[in-house]
């Protein structure tokens, strides 16, 4: 479904990704692990084109997002950047909801924004949304009366008020404290069960062993190993991945 072909990525002359090739059926739950400086926000702000990659593509359903001309990569029109957004959810580590908006009006803003929504059908939406993120009692409370895990969850919720083909999450529970961590982690889990396509950057080993298919060992902007996540985290055949495991274990 999704296809990331040679990616690359310089900031002047700090290259950051060397060349990065990843693909995710239908469906399927991909962990991205890997030290902190070592690409994963970089690799998934390309992908959904927060970011504009030096070089390569990234395909979804067989069409190109990435857009070039002569072979170079150029900006994407600003058509083209929605439809993106559209297709590919993202999932902040610092939530990033408006602030001045409940929790309500963060998703129907967005549904309004990139679909041309309704203002009922958008409510309704954001409704259900919520009470599937177990969020439906604070639909009118503002990002500052909730606390990181609840946050998240509605970010989670807004992300999926798109419909979005897969969504990436970039360190979701990072900036949680660790006792709200939970409730972000079963909302992803109840997403993954119920079959939608997860990119998921992140340092919960609990989570990347139990809940995602595939693990990816991202390392000085390269994939270094990847494969089925138990055999991934429980035998590594890299020493740098076994490095980084015991490290933060
Ligand atoms: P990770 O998410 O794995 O911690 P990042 O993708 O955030 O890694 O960062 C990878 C490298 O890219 C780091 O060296 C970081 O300093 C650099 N980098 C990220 N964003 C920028 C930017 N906008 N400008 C310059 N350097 C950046
Ligand atoms: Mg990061």
């Amino acid at each position: 479904m999704l296809v990331v072909d040679s990616l690359t990525k310089s900031f002047g002359d700090h290259t950051v990704l060397r060349g990065v090739d990843l693909h995710l059926d239908k469906g399927e739950v991909v962990a991205l692990i890997g030290p902190s400086g070592g690409g994963k926000s970089t690799l998934l702000r390309c992908i959904n084109q927060l970011e504009l990659p030096t070089s390569g593509q990234v395909t979804l359903d067989g069409t190109p997002l990435v857009s070039t001309r002569g072979g170079a990569v150029v900006a994407p029109s600003a058509k083209a950047l929605l439809r993106v957004r559209r297709q590919i959810g993202m999932v902040f580590q610092s939530f990033n909801l408006f602030a001045n908006m409940t929790a309500e009006q963060n998703i129907v803003f967005a549904q309004r924004a990139a679909l041309g929504t309704g203002k009922d059908e958008a409510r309704e939406r954001a409704r259900t949304l919520l009470e599937r993120v177990g969020m439906g009692h604070k639909a009118g409370s503002h990002p500052s009366q909730l606390s990181g895990g609840q946050q998240q969850r509605v970010a989670i919720a807004r992300s999926l008020a798109l419909d979005p083909r897969v969504i990436l999450f970039d360190e979701p529970t990072s900036a949680i404290d660790p006792e709200m961590r939970s409730e972000v982690l079963s909302v992803m889990r109840e997403l993954a069960e119920a079959g939608m396509t997860m990119l998921v950057s992140t340092h919960e080993m609990g989570f990347a062993k139990q809940v995602s298919d595939r693990t990816v060992f991202l390392c000085d902007g390269g994939i270094l190993e990847e494969g089925p996540s138990r055999s991934l985290l429980e035998q590594p055949t890299h020493d740098r991945t076994r490095q980084f495991l015991r490290a933060i274990a």
